[in-house]
């Protein structure tokens, strides 16, 4: 079971509850004041992840490298003609 940050609108109390997904926006009792005006904080975790950033560092320097003399745009290659 995730464990779920809460906070208390009452006495801004911040505690963590564990408890399930589908009572996740349920309030849960304070257990400074016992007060249930307790919202439920997103969870840091899930932006905790990432950091995998892909590097385009491949292609680095190789786009002045012609090549395309067979393309057509050539008069003198690959012309036989009988
Ligand atoms: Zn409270």
């Amino acid at each position: 079971m995730p464990i779920y940050e809460y906070r208390c609108e009452s006495c801004a109390e911040k505690f963590e509850v564990l408890t399930r997904f589908a009572e996740r926006d349920s309030a849960q009792a304070c257990p400074a004041c016992e007060s249930n005006k307790t919202r439920v904080l997103v969870s840091s975790f899930a932006f905790a992840s990432g950091g995998e950033s892909s590097s385009v560092s491949d292609f680095a320097s190789e786009s002045s490298s012609g090549g395309g003399c067979c393309g057509g745009a050539c008069g003198s290659c690959g012309s036989s003609s009988n």
